[in-house]
């Protein structure tokens, strides 16, 4: 079975997120049913054609799909979790943001109380939703993805990642930690740079080079990392090691904060010292995959 446009479609939690999803699903031509626990944030949709549900109950029974779109998953089972609320047969496909493991116990309860199940994770900003920017995530069994796909490409560009419910919050969680790394790496440049007079908007475009040229060495390098072979073919970790030591002197002569550089030090320090300063940098995967030995 595959939805269609005209598909109705439950939204649960119109906060700033849930708001922007029934907003995109009314605006695909999707008869929309909402629930909030504050109703008033439910007006503007209601003016838009969405059906304002009295209850929890009853917002779950008129669609066969219902999103859910809370704050975290303690509020989806506060809310969800009594006796009889769900009706049984219907899917759920939870935005609500969390980890991995609350994914997958909120699949196994879906599982117990006979509840079709898909957790997912938006990658957008509320503003996004609706359009192809807006990328969203989802997890769990392959049919239920399949069976409501052209109703949630409403939201923007939908991903199936596989069946294990806790691959969109592992995403998710991964795609954090690429922005941030990117975003403290620029931010460590251009504190140094502005010691030298050189304003922001100067090394932006310098670093977006870096960072792309950066970005097209990651397929090549995550085959040494799925191989578990890191030959040293552009440049063995020791030789960066060395650079980082030039990037943490360079930081503490010109009164710039060194952390972020002391931390890579630190790491490729240690897989150094367990025997891989011939290897190329991937190496340091076997870091990353384990708590600090001192943590
Ligand atoms: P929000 O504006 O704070 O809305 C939170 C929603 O959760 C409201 O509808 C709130 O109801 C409801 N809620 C909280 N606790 C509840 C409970 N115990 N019972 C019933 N309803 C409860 O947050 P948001 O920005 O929409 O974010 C919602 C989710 O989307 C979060 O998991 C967030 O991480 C994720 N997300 C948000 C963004 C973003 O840019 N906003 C981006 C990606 C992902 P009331 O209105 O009654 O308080």
């Amino acid at each position: 079975m595959n939805d269609t446009t005209t598909a109705p479609v439950t939204v649960i939690g119109l906060g700033l997120m849930g708001q922007a999803l029934a907003g995109a699903f009314l605006k695909a031509g999707h008869p929309t049913t909402v629930w909030n626990r504050t109703a008033a944030k439910a007006d503007q949709l209601v003016a838009e054609g969405a059906q304002l549900a009295p209850t929890v109950g009853a917002a779950l029974k008129a669609s066969p799909l219902t999103v859910i779109c809370l704050t975290d998953y303690a509020a989806v089972h506060e809310l969800l979790g009594a006796d009889d609320v769900v009706p049984t047969g219907t899917t759920l496909v939870n935005l609500t943001s969390g980890d991995s493991a609350r994914a997958r116990e909120a699949a196994r309860w879906a599982d117990r109380i006979g509840a079709r199940y898909l957790d997912g994770a938006i990658m957008a900003v509320p503003p996004a939703i609706g359009t192809a920017e807006a990328v969203i995530l989802h997890s769990g069994p392959q049919e239920v993805f399949e069976a409501h796909r052209s109703t949630l490409e409403a939201l923007g560009t939908v991903t199936h990642l596989g069946t294990d419910h806790g691959l969109a919050a592992l995403y998710d969680v991964a795609g954090l930690a690429m922005m941030w790394s990117v975003l403290n790496a620029w931010l460590q440049g251009t504190a140094l740079l502005r010691t030298a007079g050189v304003d922001a908007a100067t090394y932006a475009p310098f670093a977006q080079r870096i960072a792309t040229g950066v970005a097209e060495w990651l397929p090549g390098y995550a085959e040494q990392i799925d191989s578990g072979s890191f030959p040293a073919e552009v440049s063995a970790l020791e030789t960066d090691a060395r650079a980082m030591e030039h990037l943490i002197e360079e930081s503490r002569a010109v009164g710039v904060n060194a952390e972020l550089p002391e931390l890579f030090k630190a790491m490729a320090d240690r897989a150094i010292a367990a025997g891989h300063g011939g290897e190329q940098y991937p190496v340091l995967i076997e870091e990353f995959g384990k708590p600090r030995d001192d943590a």
